[in-house]
Order: structure tokens, then C-alpha cells, then sequence
């Protein structure tokens, strides 16, 4: 029986406020006095359907006001991917989101770096950024996000990204905005191949010129196009739960993870918004594992892949895989 918990592991597609813990949602409402109509009912949230997967990662993110509340938030996360064993993990932030509940971008970075520099003395683990413009809002606020991020020039923003919906605008109309934040030296990712089709995974590597993909496990459907994904070595940040919550495949054998691995793309596993998927990386992990004939040896070197495509420097790269490669080997 394989020991996954023992596992070193990395996290590399995992939005920060879509990883609040239900209970801190809850406490945090209470606290306020926000109602929040039955969103969290033992420890989960309860939804059904996309559409009340985005009201209630609204509803949820919406308890986080206060620079305060981002700290606990962050550090709150980190414990519990340290508790799993996770070495690394990067968190996709949103200046739209935060500025949105009225905290402005430097304090909300500054309450983040605080809790990541906290929970790297006392856990153990590493983390760093990649804030995120959101697709739907359009190309000039995209530019206007990564002019903000570019001037904020902290050593832990490490990224630039975009999430948000596929069916909105074209790739090519981001690609002042992404442009920018290259020249800035950020590393880039963005969502793309989770509901669009192959092609539009091979529009966002092309435009955007991505190192990575943010889901990209439709391009699957398209032989020349997983071809050419391996041999430009771009990782994709697969998340197999949420994909299989969000009904983009009915369940986990009829995800494309093994076959794009087979291929020599370079795929990894992530959990994306855990809480809401009911999953943990822990549980991403075994149950990859066990799905795709995974051994322990093989999920070390999925940890090790998204070690190698982390958006973090070289020393700390350095530094995590020799942790990785001096991890005991599970039992
Ligand atoms: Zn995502």
C-alpha cells in the first residue's frame, strides 16, 4: 500500500482564497456578523452546479476584509500543506478580488508575505506568488495589473497570470499585458484547455508565451499539439479533482493525465480551489496514484517536475530539490 502522506510534495496551481478553510469562513462570518445562508455545513461548503461554485467562492472570499484576515488566511493554508508534507507551494493571487473588499494591493501583499515568511520559519514550507489578471475584466485592466504587479517588484511575486473565462476575448488581445510583466522578469502561466478546446491551450502558448499551462489538459485532443508541448517542455498544472468536479471528464479514468504523461508532456498535480472539490493535495495525489498505476518513485518525480517549473529562483530551486532528493523514501 503505497504511503502518499510521506510523499514530499509541491503545489503549483492553487488559488488563495479559492483554499480557505470552511471553518475559517465560518469563524471569520460569525465574527462579522455576515450571513452566510447555509454555505458551510460541517466543515464543507455546500454547492451544486458551476454557477453556485462561483457564488459561493464569492461569498466565501468576500469574509476576508482586513489585511489581518489575509494573514490568517495565508498562514492558515500553509500550515495545512505543511501538515501533508508539502515542500513548496505557490499561491495565484487577485489585486481585482483584493481590491475589491477594499484592501489595497501593497497590504494585501504585505499580510501575505508576512504569514509566508512566518510559516516558512515554523513549518518548513516555501511559497511564493503569481498574482493573476482575470480574463472577463478585458485586456487594459490586464495591462493596468501587470503594470501594478511589475512596479510592486517583491522578491516572492514571482509570476504574472490569468484566470477567468476561456469564452472571453482572445488570448493575443493579453499579450501587452503579459509582455509587461515578462520584461519585468515574472514567469508566466494562464488558464487555458479546462472548458476551451485544444486550441485554445495552443493560442495561449502562442501568444502569451507561456511556461507553463494552468489546467491545459484538453490539448490532449490534439496529437500535434501534445507533440509539441513536450518538445517545447511546457508544464501544465494539472488539477485531476477539479476537473472531475467540474464535469470537465465524468471521473478520474477518463482523465487525460496518463496519457499526456506517456506522451513526455511535463505534467504535474495541484488542487486548484481544494476545499470547494472536496480534495487535499494529499488526496490529489493517492488518488492519481491509484488511478493512473502511479508509484511512489513516480510521484516523487511529479513533485520534482513542479519543482523544476516553479516560478521561484535558482538558489531556492536548488534548495528544495535537494530536500526532495534527501527526503527518506516512503515506507
Ligand atoms: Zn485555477
Amino acid at each position: 500500500m503505497l504511503n502518499v502522506d510521506s510523499i514530499p510534495k509541491a503545489e503549483i496551481h492553487l488559488h488563495l482564497e479559492g483554499a480557505a478553510p470552511p471553518d475559517l469562513v465560518a469563524a471569520l462570518a460569525a465574527k462579522k456578523g455576515v450571513d452566510l445562508k447555509g454555505l458551510v455545513q460541517n466543515g464543507r461548503y455546500v454547492w451544486r452546479g458551476f454557477s453556485e461554485f462561483l457564488a459561493a467562492y464569492d461569498a466565501a472570499a468576500a469574509v476576508f476584509t482586513t489585511p489581518e484576515d489575509y494573514e490568517a488566511l495565508t498562514r492558515s493554508i500553509l500550515e495545512g500543506l505543511a501538515a501533508q508534507n508539502t515542500l513548496y507551494a505557490e499561491f495565484f493571487v487577485s489585486p481585482d478580488h483584493a481590491e475589491a473588499t477594499g484592501v489595497s494591493w501593497a497590504e494585501y501583499l504585505g499580510a501575505v508575505v508576512r504569514a509566508i515568511e512566518a510559516t516558512e520559519k515554523t513549518h518548513g514550507i516555501t511559497a511564493r506568488l503569481i498574482p493573476l489578471c482575470v480574463r472577463g475584466y478585458g485586456p487594459e485592466n490586464a495591462k493596468r495589473v501587470a503594470e501594478l504587479v511589475a512596479k510592486t517588484a517583491h522578491p516572492y511575486v514571482t509570476g504574472f497570470g490569468m484566470a477567468g473565462d476561456e469564452r472571453m476575448h482572445h488570448p493575443r488581445d493579453f499579450a501587452p499585458a503579459f509582455d509587461l510583466a515578462r520584461e519585468a522578469g515574472l514567469k508566466l502561466t494562464a488558464h487555458a484547455g479546462e472548458f476551451g478546446g485544444p486550441e485554445s491551450v495552443a493560442v495561449a502558448v502562442e501568444h502569451l508565451k507561456l511556461a507553463r499551462v494552468g489546467h491545459g489538459v484538453r490539448a490532449s485532443e490534439d496529437p500535434a499539439l501534445v507533440r509539441r508541448l513536450a518538445e517545447e517542455g511546457i508544464t501544465l498544472e494539472v488539477c485531476p479533482i477539479s476537473n472531475v468536479v467540474l464535469e470537465v471528464y465524468p471521473n478520474l479514468a477518463a482523465h487525460p493525465f496518463k496519457k499526456l504523461r506517456d506522451a513526455g508532456v511535463k505534467v504535474t498535480i495541484s488542487t486548484d480551489d481544494p476545499p470547494f472539490f472536496g480534495t487535499t493535495l494529499t488526496r490529489d495525489y493517492r488518488e492519481a496514484a491509484e488511478t493512473f498505476g502511479l508509484s511512489a518513485e513516480d510521484l516523487r518525480g511529479i513533485t520534482r517536475t513542479a519543482l523544476e517549473a516553479a516560478f521561484c529562483d535558482e538558489p531556492t530551486r536548488a534548495r528544495l530539490i535537494k530536500r526532495l532528493d534527501e527526503a527518506p523514501l516512503a515506507s
